[in-house]
């Protein structure tokens, strides 16, 4: 038979299943977790669902700032699509393709950094550009 650990609720050190109290700080103990524990908690980080999409988009439509919206960055999406349209029809379409490198470089740097950093950048601490 497997060694089931829980977890405590209180300080959420591990203890060996049905001891009833955490040996860390004394709290009550649920009686089982739903499995083993795995030595790393690969659950998803809230938020980290994002980052593929946005990385994408940013990659594919990045100079349309469709990225941007996603992360709920309204104001710097709507910076990047309107730069992108006004360079299209007036400015030869120049600054639409700097925004796009923008999307890009922006794109690749979401989907290189780890669920854990990508929260911590843009979904705390939002962070607006790169
Ligand atoms: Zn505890």
């Amino acid at each position: 038979m497997q060694t089931q650990y829980v977890t405590c609720p209180n300080c959420h050190s591990h203890n060996v299943a049905g001891g009833g109290l955490c040996s860390n700080c004394g709290a009550m103990l649920p009686a089982y977790n739903a499995g083993p524990m795995m030595p790393q908690n690969r659950a998803a980080v809230p938020g980290a669902d994002k980052k593929v999409l946005a990385g994408v988009l940013g990659i594919v439509l990045g100079g349309l700032g469709i990225h941007k919206f996603v992360l709920g960055y309204n104001t710097e999406g709507i910076i990047m699509l309107v730069t992108w349209i006004v360079g299209v029809l007036l400015l030869c379409g120049i600054p639409s393709m700097v925004m796009g490198i923008i999307g890009i470089v922006e794109g690749i740097m979401y989907l290189t950094k780890s669920d854990e950093e990508f929260v911590h950048t843009y979904i705390v601490n939002k962070k607006g550009w790169f």
